[in-house]
Order: C-alpha cells, then structure tokens, then sequence
C-alpha cells in the first residue's frame, strides 16, 4: 500500500504561506499583480484562466483578465503584452495556451518581459533554468519537485525516470531532478523497451498525456510514482498516465488523480507571482 501525496493539502499549506508573505508586502504598498490573457473560447483553457484569477483572489493579489476574441490579430496581442510590460501594477504575465493557430506562440512569449514571464516559458528563463540560477520555474515540474520534497523524499542519488519530454512538462523536470542530484533518464515515444527503464526507477515522474498507461508491472517494487498526466475518460471522469489501481499496491509514495499534481500548477504560479513582485519592487 502505497502513501498517497495529497497535492490539494500541500497545495493549501504553501497557499496560505503566499497568503501571509502578500499580506505583509501589502502593508509595504505593493500588491502582486497577475495579468492573464485568453484569446479565443477553448472550454478547458476558460476553465484554466478561471481557476488562476479565483486563486489569485484567494491570497490577495491584484488580478486582472484579459479575454480576446479568437479573430484577435497578432499585432493587437503583442500591443497588450507591451502594455502589460509597462504596466508596474502587473509583476506576471501569463499567455494562457494554446493560442489560436494563427497567432505564433513562441513570438508572444519572446515578447513577454522575462522579469514578468511567470509561467517560465521564454527561452531567457529556460536557459536559467538549465544553468541552475535561476527566479521562476515552470509550475508544473516546480509543483512535482514541492511534492517530494513536502513529503520529505530525497532526490539526491536516486535513479530518477521522466516519460515525457515536452518543453513545458518533461524537459524541465528533468532539469530540476539533475540540480537535486537525482541520477536522471529522459523517456519518449522512440524509446525502446520504456518498461524496463521505467522499472529502474526509484523516482518515477510520468508526462505522457495517455490514459491509465503505466502499468504495475513496469514500476519497481517501492518506487515513487508522481502523476502529472490529465486525462478525460470517454464517461467525463479525469485519470492518469498511472494506472492507479495496479501501481498503487507497488509504490511506496504515489500521486492520484485528481488531487495531487495538478492542484500544485497554479500554486507554482502564484509563487512565481510573488517572487516577481518582489524582484520588481526591489
Ligand atoms: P505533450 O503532448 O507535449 O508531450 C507528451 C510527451 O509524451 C512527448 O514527449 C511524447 O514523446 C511522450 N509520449 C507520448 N506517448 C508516449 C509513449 N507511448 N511512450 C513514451 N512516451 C510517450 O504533453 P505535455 O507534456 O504537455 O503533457 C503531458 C500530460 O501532462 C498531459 O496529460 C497533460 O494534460 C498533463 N499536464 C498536466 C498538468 C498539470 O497541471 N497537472 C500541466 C501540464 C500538462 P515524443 O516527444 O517522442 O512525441
């Protein structure tokens, strides 16, 4: 049986620690400001954009939404970014994605002052982070490394495997498990016979975006399994990349889904937030 990593309760705890730290830079004038931008109607993306602004209320930040049309040009969303950059009452910027196909992501975010860039996208940042000096990290590979810390696993020596190597999520993690001295393997689609690397793993950090794909037997007996897959079931319910029912009675720490990683990506974002604003009010 595993110990499972509740994501919601740590979640909460380093909430309530920004909460407090806000406070207190409040009563010094200066209020962390959160800019979001949406362009289009993505259902999931609305939701996404929701969770953030109501989260952001939550610990006293000044929060503001910025919701375009999906005809949107790319002359009219770069004009906000700048705007935003300029503005001192915003310290994050956030350009929720996917953007619409005939806007150019990578251009916005090059355009996104890295002082501001609090999901940790543009390349100014990621070079940082592979450097290891780094102010922001990405929230959801930030949000894994708080996971185990938070439940007092050491990282250092440990075989660590990551599935998945997308910019956002995979690469980054890894990245963050190497400066914890982890020993580190990067899986994809190409790699060849993934079980039993996946079956080396002491710390096992699965990225994939396929339902339920990790199964048992590919998991070493006492290994720890973090989840940072989102996936709907064809009935609506939301599930792994872990095949919870199988790995769970293997594992020694485990995160589910629901409940654990995800709950850690917009805390990772209001803690970029503050840390910009207090970069910024310097
Ligand atoms: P991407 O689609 O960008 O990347 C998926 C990665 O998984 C790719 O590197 C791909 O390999 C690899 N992959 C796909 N199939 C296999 C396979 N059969 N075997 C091994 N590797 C495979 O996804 P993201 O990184 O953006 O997201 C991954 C998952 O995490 C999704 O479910 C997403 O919803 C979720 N997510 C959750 C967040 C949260 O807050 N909890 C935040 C962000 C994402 P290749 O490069 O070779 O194509």
């Amino acid at each position: 049986m595993a110990n499972i990593i509740n994501g919601k309760e740590i979640s909460a705890a380093i909430r309530a620690e920004i909460a407090e730290q806000t406070k207190e830079m409040t009563s010094r004038g200066i209020t962390p400001g959160l800019a979001v931008v949406i362009v289009g109607e993505d259902p999931a993306s609305k939701v996404y954009v929701r969770n953030k602004k109501r989260a952001c209320e939550e610990v006293g930040f000044l929060s503001e939404e910025y919701a375009l049309p999906e005809e949107t040009t790319q002359e009219e969303l770069l004009a906000l970014v700048d705007r935003l950059n300029k503005d001192e009452k915003i310290h994050g910027i956030l350009v929720q994605l996917p953007l619409p196909k005939h806007l150019d992501s990578e251009l916005i975010i090059a355009n996104i002052d890295p002082k501001k860039d609090v999901d940790a996208f543009h390349s100014f940042n990621v070079g940082r982070i592979m450097i290891g000096d780094y102010d922001f990290l990405p929230c959801t590979p930030a949000g894994v490394m708080e996971l185990l810390s938070r439940s007092g696993i050491e990282v250092s020596g440990k075989e660590c495997v990551v599935v998945g190597r997308s910019n956002i999520v995979g690469k980054p993690q890894a990245m963050l498990l190497l400066h914890a001295n982890g020993t580190v393997t990067i899986c994809h689609s190409r790699t060849k016979d993934l079980a039993s690397v996946c079956r080396r793993a002491d710390i096992l950090v699965v990225a994939i975006g396929k339902a339920d794909f990790i199964t048992g037997d590919m998991v070493k007996p006492g290994a720890v399994v973090i989840d940072v897959g989102m996936n709907r079931r064809e009935d609506g319910k939301l599930t792994g990349d872990v095949d919870f029912a199988t790995v769970e009675p293997v594992a020694s720490y485990i995160t589910p889904v629901p409940g654990g990683v995800g709950p850690m990506t917009i805390t990772m974002l209001l803690k970029n937030t503050l840390k910009a604003a207090q970069l910024q009010g310097k």
